[in-house]
């Protein structure tokens, strides 16, 4: 065997599609400060656990930063002002929610998709201050990994991906479960959506040192920065830096859905993830570009995360931008600020694994607004030509495409029969909960059944079966 062929190759798992990129409109768009926001409501449930108390009053005014709710020590965090102004009331928010068992707390067909956080409402708001810290307060590379965990666990630090939970959690997790390796999966691979390459390309060396920063306090030494083959010229300034901190940077090809946590970890360590987002059993932890900048910016200079970087996009928006919106942010008042025609269908995240913005009210008919939180990557406006929700389905018609195509080759056609004759436990035998919500099947279903939504249901109708034996 020649030495080539035994050197490690990347880049390659079964099934999966090439989908269009649609990015032109926001590649090249640097990141901006969303201007003339009236009001934010503060989630104090960011992380899906007991909400954080409050410890401002109605009429009291808050600085930038300021702790406004304190954690309730139930892996939620502490909360702080996103931007200065003044309490005007306590209220509710709803929030994108992607796990199974999350889904099964709050089941209910009105929200599925979506739960239910209080929160804070800020008004009289002073101008967003971006990235207001210039000098260092924290010497990050004299301290040492029990000394970071503390310094990340004060921040209020959360993990900005779909599977929000609190970042000095996550990494005392990792610990505890030995993980060798940390990836930064930057593999941005669903259309539209550029703001983790905005991130790397104009704050590169942030991320790098959040990476490392991480990194040391998991006392991990492999470290991986998994990019897009396509956008390596953008990031020749991380690149050089994230070698001096032993980071490997390994550019892969952008065939979907390889940038679902599963699939990344399969193709970069050959290791076989039980389900999306328990990457830490196999001994590898996963972090994105966004984590990695809010960890650098708090801990060298102690800034609490307050805002995150959206891309605003689709065929229905006039300005498509990179926006860096205060947490918080009605998601209303980010579309009209974006110039979005009012009759087009709203998706928070991709248009493969996203959620439909709904309508939510409380029993009394008051609105229960969306807002930006820590896993808001993006919010797209598709006309209701590109929104296919509403074709009718038909019947399935055997032709194989969904199986080919899933990336954990499971029998999709099957699946639909179960659920449609209500078969719980030969779903689960059938490697339902296999599932990474990738949208892949009902993407290319001819018969245009909704298959991703009703593997959801599936899977919750198993958590939900095999919490009550
Ligand atoms: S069954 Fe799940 S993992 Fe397979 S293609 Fe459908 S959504 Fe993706
Ligand atoms: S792609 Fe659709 S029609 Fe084809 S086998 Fe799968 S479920 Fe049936």
């Amino acid at each position: 065997m020649s030495l080539k062929l035994i050197r490690p190759r990347y880049g390659t798992f079964s099934g999966g599609i090439d989908l269009p990129d649609e990015k032109d409109a926001t590649l090249e768009s640097p990141i901006t400060p969303i201007e003339h926001l009236s009001h934010l409501y503060v989630p104090l449930a960011p992380v899906h656990t007991t909400p954080a108390k409050p410890i401002v009053s109605i009429g009291q005014r808050v600085h930038q930063g300021e702790k406004i709710a304190q954690s309730s020590g139930d892996g939620q965090v502490d909360i702080f002002a996103p931007v200065a102004g003044r309490v005007s009331k306590f209220c509710q928010v709803i929030l994108p929610v992607n796990t199974p068992a999350s889904l099964c707390q709050n089941r209910d067909e009105y929200i599925i998709g979506w739960r239910v956080s209080p929160a804070i409402e800020l008004v009289d708001l002073d101008e967003f201050e971006p990235f207001p810290s210039t000098s260092s307060t924290y010497d990050w590379l004299a301290a040492d990994d029990i000394s970071l965990c503390e310094r990340i666990a004060e921040g209020g630090l959360i993990t900005f991906n779909q599977r929000t939970v609190a970042l000095a959690n996550y990494i005392s997790a990792a610990r505890n479960a030995g993980v060798d390796t940390l990836i930064a999966n930057v593999m941005e691979n669903t259309p539209y959506i550029t703001s983790d390459h905005r991130i790397l390309t104009e704050r590169g060396l942030e991320v790098i040192g959040g990476l490392s920063i991480i990194a040391r306090a998991m006392k991990v030494s492999n470290v991986i920065l998994a990019v897009d083959h396509r956008r390596t010229d953008s990031y020749r300034q991380a690149i050089a830096p994230s070698r001096l901190h032993g980071i490997r940077t390994i550019a892969l090809a952008n065939k979907y859905p390889i940038g679902s946590t599963a699939i990344i970890i399969r193709v970069l360590t050959r290791r076989r993830v039980r389900a999306e987002g328990e990457g830490l059993e196999v001994g590898v932890a996963v972090v994105d570009a966004a984590t990695c900048l809010a960890t650098y910016r708090w801990v060298v200079f102690g800034e609490v995360p307050a805002a995150r970087v959206v891309t605003v996009s689709g065929p229905a928006v006039k300005n498509p931008a990179n926006l860096l919106i205060p947490f918080g942010a009605e998601v209303g008042e980010v579309f009209a600020s974006a110039g979005a025609e009012p009759d087009c269908v709203t998706i928070h995240g991709s248009v493969m694994t996203g959620n439909e913005i709904i309508k939510c009210t409380t029993p009394t008919g008051e609105s229960i607004p969306a807002v930006v939180s820590a896993s808001t990557n993006a919010l797209l406006a598709m006309d209701q030509q590109s929104a296919s929700d509403d074709v009718t389905p038909t019947p399935c018609i055997r032709c194989g495409w969904c199986s080919d195509s899933c990336p954990f080759r499971l029998n999709v056609a099957a699946l639909n029969d179960d659920f449609e004759l209500g078969r719980i436990n030969s779903a689960k035998r059938r490697g339902c909960m296999y599932c990474i919500d990738c949208g892949i099947c009902s993407y290319i279903c001819p018969a245009r059944l909704p298959l991703a939504r009703r593997i959801k249901l599936l899977k919750l109708a198993i958590v939900e079966e095999t919490a009550r034996r």
